[in-house]
């Protein structure tokens, strides 16, 4: 144990953030690098918000993302409760100390922090009366990512409610005294506390932690901090669309982290490994869908054919495409000339549905390309012809016999292919033409070969 006990700090609010999800990510991977201890920190002072089901929300997420905490809810540990709803005791006793030094004072029902220093009164243009400052020493923030940071606070600040609720700063603060806590990675949205943070923990007689505030994630475009309404921005998408986990936690690590060799796919253990500060950017993060989605593909296609089976399988289950009398092979065989072409398993329907039922749609598109040139119909009609006296239905045997003839009738054997594909799959793209042939099986494909002919008639008769 190398002593670092970071910690990820979240409300429930019943969404969990990509903003968030980051943060925690940061903390663990820090935790990872260094060897130390992650502790999950539920800080649920406001009532209103905090249901059990935003908490699942976000165990959930990070529980998809691999994030898990070596201290917190559902593991325990020896800092807990890790509720803050349920750590009154600890704070009443803390709110005690301060007290005692008098460093605290009572107005309008809430309790105040009374800072140290130099007391004035100013006019106040804005609220036009006479406000009470002090002139306290700055607090210096030597923080990781943001450099030296210095602030001085200038007014008392609330710590208690009038509703006789702590407030945010105060129990933050002593949760991560308590909590040992040394580093403290969140995001750059926090640094304007960190003033009130540090008077705390002085107050406390405690050395402060060291902070790295992290930069913020911008919207795709334009200025704006990513909201819970731009797309993208929740855990709980990528979880219903399908995406790989480890795909979206790479992405997130680029979120204002870089290796600084412009690589992007990068196995954890190798991200863990070279995690530190100096790879936190200072400029704001920008979320590209595009990239995400690119990662996602990428991790697609380096799954083990296995892998992709058994995450395949279920949704294609739920999309009526096979059941429990699927061949296995058949399954298989499918894979392993799809997967090169895949790029999000939302999208398995429109690739590979049509390996596993014969209704499928013919594209308008792909169809207006097709009849605009050549005779399609001649051209399936000897196919068909071609290809029923194929005894052995392999890749080769099949490009054998449409090479021959096309060559007898004076035609490139690429003339046959995208009528092919579109005929037997209704699609402009897919898997390699051949392989897709062999696979889907002679019977299949003279099936779907008639079929098309009959259709294509109709069409061109109507
Ligand atoms: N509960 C705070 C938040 O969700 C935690 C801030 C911190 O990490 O100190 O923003």
């Amino acid at each position: 144990m190398s002593g670092v006990r970071v910690r990820f700090a979240p409300s429930p609010t019943g969404f969990f953030h990509i903003g968030s999800a980051r943060t925690a990510l940061f903390n663990w991977l820090y935790a990872r690098h260094t060897g130390g201890v992650f502790v999950l920190r539920i800080e649920d002072t406001d009532k209103e918000r905090n249901t059990e089901e935003a908490l699942q929300v976000l165990l959930d997420g990070m529980k998809w993302l691999g994030l898990e905490w070596d201290e917190g809810p559902g593991i325990g540990g020896d800092s807990g409760p890790y509720f803050q709803s349920d750590r009154s005791g600890i704070y009443h006793e803390y709110l005690q100390k301060l007290q005692d030094s008098g460093r605290t004072y009572e107005k309008d029902g809430a309790t105040f922090f009374r800072l140290e220093g130099e007391r004035y009164t100013e006019y106040d243009e804005y609220k036009k009366c006479d406000v009470e400052k002090v002139r306290a020493a700055p607090q210096v923030i030597d923080d990781r990512v943001r450099g030296r940071v210095e602030r001085a606070e200038e007014k008392d600040f609330v710590i208690i409610r009038s509703n006789g609720e702590p407030v945010f700063h105060f129990v933050n603060v002593v949760d991560d005294i308590e909590m040992g806590i040394t580093h403290v990675i969140r995001g750059e949205d926090h640094l304007s506390n960190t003033s009130k943070h540090c008077e705390l923990f002085h107050a406390f007689g405690v050395e402060p932690p060291v902070f790295a505030h992290i930069p913020l994630i911008l919207k795709s475009s334009g200025p704006g901090k990513m909201s819970k309404r731009d797309e993208g921005a929740l855990i709980e998408e990528y979880q219903k669309n399908q995406f790989l986990p480890a795909a979206v936690r790479n992405y997130l690590c680029l979120l204002g982290w870089s290796p600084k060799d412009d690589r992007e796919v990068m196995p954890i253990n190798e991200i863990i490994e070279r995690f530190d500060f100096d790879g936190i950017n200072q400029g704001n993060a920008r979320f590209d869908e595009k990239k995400m989605a690119h990662i996602n593909a990428e991790y697609i296609r380096e799954l083990p054919l296995e892998t992709l089976a058994w995450m395949v399988s279920p949704i294609l289950v739920e999309e009526g495409l096979v059941d429990n009398s699927t061949d296995e092979d058949y399954l298989q065989d499918v894979l392993r000339i799809s997967q090169e072409k895949m790029t999000a398993l939302s999208s398995l329907r429109q690739l590979i549905g049509f390996f596993f039922t014969d209704d499928y749609k013919f594209d308008e598109k792909t169809k207006d390309r097709i009849f605009k040139k050549g005779d399609p119909i001649k051209r399936v009609e000897e196919l068909l012809e071609y290809l029923e006296n194929i005894e052995k239905f392999t890749v080769q045997n099949i490009d054998l016999i449409i090479e021959e003839h096309s060559a007898c009738n004076g035609f490139k054997k690429f003339e046959y292919f995208p009528v092919a594909r579109f005929a037997v799959s209704g699609a402009g793209g897919g898997p390699d033409l051949l392989p897709m042939l062999e696979v889907l099986g002679k019977e299949r494909v003279v099936t779907r070969l008639s079929r098309f002919i009959d259709y294509a008639s109709n069409l061109s008769s109507s």
